[in-house]
């Protein structure tokens, strides 16, 4: 099975849906780089194209998307996965079925997938994807309902887990997010157009505005006739903390409106509270600790300067199965500004820490470069559990931190000191929105939403 880290984009009402919808993926292209689809509907039926790759790689040419004709379209990033990438797997997922044409983008992990799947098979379905994506396509399928928001309360009533989905049909966009509402998804307004999207950044590219998150447990419906929304039964709110430390863009607005940016820098702060070092220079592993190192100077008052580069071109590492890769992948991705960094007391910000990988071949690349001190900050607390609500984390023994104490990790990478921010100031921090439970089960191992699927046994999110 996949592990769906994705970003979902919905438009309706927009004479170039298609093309906007293009520029809405490549502004979620962060949440995923495996492959990428856009569906349109024009009132009778569908356009599409989809296919492995980059947005700009899959939509090469302006015919490529002067094809999605209509006046509705939904688009899907998919992130990388470390097993079979099968190009059966893009999304949005496409079926005809006595319901008509619906396709389907989904952001998440469903946690009873195996369950359902296995419970279909006998009643006869067959699968065409390794999905979990799937079932939901095959429950509303089979749902006797005649609206399509009736039959998809009754399908995402049997589903657990983690759902933040866009679905369209030739005349209807509609967009859902579990109860828990663990991964973002937003609602903004363009003109007469309604748009939906993981992040907010997707609003600015076309100059949308935000309205409002499609709120946990809502289904929303965008017709001709406006937008009708209801509510699954209600559930306490488990929003991925993941999401504000590492997957979301600084410059979205997530989870009622809060900004990334905020959030990461106030991280930063807490991390230099309560980890400070004596040091020269405080360093980011660019891009996504940039913000966290800016709010550690910020409150050290120690120089942020910019002593790695991080090369563009080249895809994540963390998506690549063998260990030897891996560490190549980490050269090819950073080098050292050597000026900056030679004979200074470095502190070193990261996000986070997964495997190890990166920010031991970092410190050793810093020390050679003539750095004479190296002092790690994580602006998160020990990773020590998988995720399986669609954040792509390894097995838990392969988890640095579940195996070793934050002393036995600073002898492996090599640093002069580690400091991680704690669980409780994380928690702590005003900047989080206010009243609302978050999903830290990657740092606690409290995990929100029951996992039924008999993989989580052997900590494994992954069945592919
Ligand atoms: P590692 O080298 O395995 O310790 O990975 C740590 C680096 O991966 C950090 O720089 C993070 O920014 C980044 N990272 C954290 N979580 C993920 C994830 N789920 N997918 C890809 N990269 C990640």
């Amino acid at each position: 099975m996949i592990r769906d880290k994705c970003g979902v984009f919905g438009i309706f009402g927009a004479r170039n849906a298609g093309a906007l919808t293009y520029l809405g993926l490549y502004s979620l292209q962060h949440r995923g780089q495996e492959s990428c689809g856009i569906v349109s509907a024009n009132g009778g039926g569908f356009h599409s194209r989809m296919g492995m790759g980059l947005v700009n790689e899959v939509f090469s040419s302006q015919h490529d998307i002067q094809s999605l004709r209509g006046l509705a379209a939904i688009g899907h990033n998919r992130y990388s996965t470390t097993g079979s990438s099968s190009p059966d797997n893009i999304q949005p997922l496409v079926t005809n079925s006595s319901r008509g044409y619906i396709a389907l983008g989904h952001n998440g992990n469903l946690t009873n997938y195996h369950l359902i799947k296995k419970d279909l098979e006998k009643k006869g379905s067959i699968f065409r994807t390794t999905s979990d994506t799937e079932v939901i396509m095959h429950l509303l399928a089979r749902s006797r309902r005649d609206k399509i928001e009736d039959a998809l309360a009754e399908a995402l009533g049997q589903v657990i887990g983690a759902y933040s989905l866009t679905l369209l049909t030739p005349r209807q966009l509609v967009a859902a997010r579990d109860p828990a509402g663990v991964r973002p998804l937003a609602l903004g307004k363009r003109r007469k157009a309604w748009v939906v999207a993981s992040e907010s950044c997707a609003f600015d590219i076309i100059g949308a505005k935000y309205v409002r998150d499609i709120e946990p447990g809502e289904i929303i419906v965008i017709d001709k006739n406006g937008v009708k929304s209801r509510h699954l039964p209600k559930k306490p709110h488990s929003y991925c903390i993941f999401e504000f430390i590492y997957f979301s863009r600084p410059d979205s607005r997530i989870f009622g409106g809060t900004n990334v940016d905020k959030v990461r820098r106030r991280l930063g702060r807490a991390l230099a509270k309560e980890h400070p070092v004596e040091a020269d220079i405080i360093i980011s592993v660019p891009d996504s600790s940039n913000t966290a190192a800016l709010g550690y100077s910020e409150e050290s008052r120690i120089p942020y300067d910019i002593g790695l580069i991080r090369n563009h071109y080249v895809g994540r590492t963390f998506i690549r199965p063998e260990q030897k890769i891996r560490d190549l992948d980490v050269k090819i991705k950073f080098n050292v500004v050597k000026g900056v960094v030679k004979n200074k007391r470095v502190v070193l910000v990261d996000d986070s820490l997964v495997r190890g990988t990166t920010s031991k071949k970092l410190v050793k690349m810093l020390r050679d470069a003539g750095a004479r001190e190296v002092h790690l900050r994580l602006s998160s607390p020990p990773i020590t559990n998988p995720c399986f609500y669609g954040i792509d984390m390894p097995t838990k023994k392969e988890l640095i931190a579940s195996r070793k104490s934050v002393e036995a990790i600073r002898r492996y990478l090599g640093a002069d000191s580690v400091g991680y921010l704690s669980l409780e100031r994380m928690l702590q921090m005003p900047s989080l929105p206010r009243g609302e439970g978050f999903c830290h089960a990657c740092f606690s191992g409290r995990y929100p939403i029951r996992i039924l699927d008999k993989n989580r046994n052997n900590h494994k999110n992954r069945c592919d």
